[in-house]
């Protein structure tokens, strides 16, 4: 098996617009390093001609390879994908829209020889809406109380990580795969340093705000069980609060005799409770849903075809 130096793995979803612009970037970012490359690229079952194209990079240039899914299996299917597929003594995650700037790739490159076994690229929030940018801070707020592992914000997956790190993270069975998360959780020597956040070259981005919170809500319940703790924190202060309220009305009872009792407060009180109760619910359906997908042992991406049995070679693309 022919090792590199670097492996830069792209996940790509739909990104036949930008993939060329990206790839040209990208070569002239790597080549003045002087280090043997590679570059995964893994077509997320794009339904576009993202496949062709990088069917026919691979073809032109022995630095490409390629593994396209079946279908869309999510860009943490993809990177596991572009992970497994890596030789290379350091790999580097991307994006494809090149809102992870391949200008920085040297200097990733330069602290990873000093010794960090993970490189992380932060990104500001310059040129975000408000609100996007407050409910993001908030939601890190809210992570961070309730997660055992560190995720900070603007840390996404732009980084380096060692082989050595590659090893830990591939060794990480889960169904459900959080990166941020795992990432954080494998530890080794960290080190980071903040960009400049850019806007998608061209395409769409494929997170709205109904996938962002689904995306949300995975990296707080697939991390660890606080989420249940929870649950039972807000059971308990309400089942004191429901005494406290008792003691109150028979001392009311008792000194001023019965009074017509409130119905809203009944009502108002079921309501509540229904409502924590079906949330509760939710929550613990979530965690044994995730042990249903887990159990399954299924496969986290069905490949279609490789640089290596390319179903079809791909030629000319109008
Ligand atoms: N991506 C993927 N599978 C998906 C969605 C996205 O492989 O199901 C890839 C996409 O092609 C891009 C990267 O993941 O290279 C980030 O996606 P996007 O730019 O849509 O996300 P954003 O930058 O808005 O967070
Ligand atoms: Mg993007």
């Amino acid at each position: 098996m022919k090792t590199c130096q670097v492996s830069i793995v792209v996940p790509c979803f739909n990104e036949d617009e930008v993939i060329e612009v990206f790839h040209r970037a990208l070569i002239s970012a790597l080549e003045p390093t002087r280090r043997t490359f590679e570059i995964c690229y893994v077509d997320d079952g794009s339904s576009d001609r993202t496949r062709l194209r990088i069917g026919s990079l691979a073809t032109a240039d022995q630095r490409v390879r390629y593994t396209s899914f079946s279908r869309n299996f999510g860009k943490e299917a993809a990177m596991l994908a572009g992970l497994r597929m890596s030789r290379g003594d350091a790999v580097v995650l991307m994006d494809a829209d090149l809102q992870h700037p391949p200008e920085l790739l040297p200097r990733m490159l330069e602290l990873r020889q000093r010794g960090y076994d993970q490189v992380v690229a932060r990104r500001d929030r310059a040129g975000e809406g408000a609100l996007r940018t407050f409910l993001s801070a908030l939601y890190y707020r809210v992570m961070g109380r309730c997660m055992d592992v560190q995720v900070v914000d603007g840390e996404g997956d732009f980084r380096l990580l060692s082989r050595t790190a590659v090893d830990a993270v591939l060794a990480l069975p889960e169904t459900n795969r959080f990166s941020k998360g795992i990432f954080s959780w494998i530890g080794f020597d960290t080190v980071g340093f903040t960009y400049r956040n850019m806007q998608r070259a061209a395409g769409d981005s494929k997170w709205g705000g109904r996938r962002l919170l689904n995306y949300g809500i995975d990296g707080l319940i697939s991390f660890n069980s606080h989420p249940l703790r929870l649950a039972i924190h807000i059971g308990l202060a309400l089942a004191l609060a429901a005494l406290g309220y008792a003691v109150w009305t028979i001392v009311g009872v008792v000194l001023h005799g019965v009074v017509v009792p409130g119905y809203t407060t009944l009502l108002t009180a079921v309501v509540a409770l229904g409502g924590i109760q079906l949330a509760t619910l939710g929550v613990i359906g979530e965690y044994v849903g995730r042990i249903y997908s887990e159990s399954k042992r299924r496969p986290h991406y069905l490949v279609r075809e490789t640089d290596e049995s390319p179903h079809v070679r791909p030629v000319d693309i109008p």
